[in-house]
């Protein structure tokens, strides 16, 4: 756990972070899975992307369900889902 407070600026750059929306793509030895719509905190300057514990364990799960599928590539939209 991180117990420090919301961090506004980009470690990176020194940029502002935004509450945004980003695309993750997740490559397991078995496939390629690219999961949009994930909410984070998007810099506005470098477009570096921050995502919570909480929405990491979500993606997961959902790279888990396709590898159990056996399906090799998939987008899915967090979202919807
Ligand atoms: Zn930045």
């Amino acid at each position: 756990m991180n117990d420090s407070p919301t961090i506004t600026c980009c470690p990176l750059c020194g940029g502002e972070k935004r509450e945004g929306k980003t695309t993750i793509t997740v490559e397991p030895a078995y496939g390629q899975f690219v999961i949009r719509d994930v909410p984070a905190k998007v810099c506005e300057l470098c477009g570096a992307d921050w995502i919570d514990d909480a929405v990491a364990d979500k993606i997961e799960r959902l790279v888990e369900d396709a590898r159990i599928k056996q399906s090799q590539m998939e987008v899915i939209n967090l979202k919807a889902s």
